[in-house]
């Protein structure tokens, strides 16, 4: 990976609902406005393979179809983003999967609509966050940093 700063870099994808609703420049405001600065950013149709292995922990789940259909319905858009403590805060901002569990503010509780239609997936862990950021984007789709300091 040709990143090596000191952020850490996280994965965010908005989901078929946040593109159906246009919510996507909602959303990556309020991930602007939180400090994260965007260092890779592409649509995407999202094959049944690459959803497999994003969703492997939910594949045997009875809802996971559901999911792959939903995640399928449209493309999505895959944003790579970096600051202090990028998987956490974005966690924070996005709220719980559910979004009528999720405290208003968040992005979830503000445009989300149920346990699947959620609008916006984050990796859970830097682990996680460094394997998904190889499975969505190559070397070359990623910037050390999208500014010029
Ligand atoms: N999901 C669902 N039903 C559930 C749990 C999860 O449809 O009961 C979907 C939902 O879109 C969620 C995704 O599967 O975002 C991945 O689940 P995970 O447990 O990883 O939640 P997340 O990390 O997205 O909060
Ligand atoms: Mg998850």
């Amino acid at each position: 990976m040709q990143i090596a700063n000191m952020n850490e870099i996280t994965l965010v994808l908005l989901k078929p609902d946040c593109l159906a609703k246009r919510h996507c420049g909602d959303v990556i405001k309020r991930f602007e406005q939180a400090g994260l600065e965007i260092v890779g950013c592409k649509m995407m149709f999202l094959s049944e393979q690459l959803l497999a292995e994003h969703y492997a922990h939910i594949l045997d789940k009875p809802f996971y179809p559901d999911v792959q259909a939903f995640m399928q319905s449209s493309p999505t858009i895959a944003i790579a983003l970096s600051g202090e403590n990028a998987v956490a805060l974005v966690r924070e901002l996005m709220g719980p999967t559910d979004p009528l569990k999720a405290v208003p503010g968040t992005i979830r509780r503000d445009f989300g609509e149920d346990v699947k239609s959620n609008i916006v997936h984050g990796s859970d862990s830097p682990e996680n966050a460094l394997a998904e950021l190889k499975r969505f984007f190559s070397d070359d789709e990623l910037f050390t940093t999208s500014l010029k300091r």
